[in-house]
């Protein structure tokens, strides 16, 4: 059975969440904790943990992700720009263990985060 996580569970309906964008292989949701005026997470539906865990064999699935960002960030109106933002690892801020990329944009964005 694949690993449960909060983003397996709110793929699955078990958990709510706002969702954005789905299809038979991708989700998008708004964050609990919106970091910005515009903050979504996209995920893949397969249950990657994590960047560093990727398989190589994924690479085409986490290309075609950036195609399903960049298509969101024009359906939320994000034409003036936005970040796309994965944390990886304790260090680098994951908290979730699904990989996932944030999307945040509606206001000027600071450089660098912390
Ligand atoms: P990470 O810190 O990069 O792993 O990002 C996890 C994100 O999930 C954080 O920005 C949280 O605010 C967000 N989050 C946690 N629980 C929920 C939830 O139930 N719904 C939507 N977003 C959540």
């Amino acid at each position: 059975m694949d690993r449960q996580t909060l983003f397996t569970k709110i793929a699955a309906r078990e958990i709510p969440a706002d969702i954005v964008y789905e299809d038979d292989r991708f989700l998008a949701f708004r964050d609990i904790a919106p970091q910005a005026p515009t903050h979504v997470l996209v995920i893949p539906k397969k249950p990657i943990e994590s960047l560093e865990t990727l398989d190589d064999a994924d690479a085409k699935l986490v290309g075609e992700l950036f195609v399903v960002v960049r298509d969101l960030a024009r359906q939320l109106g994000l034409g003036n720009g936005y970040r796309v933002v994965v944390n990886c690892g304790e260090e680098g801020g994951q908290t979730v263990d699904h990989l996932h990329f944030h999307l945040l944009g509606g206001k000027p964005l600071k450089w660098p985060p912390g």
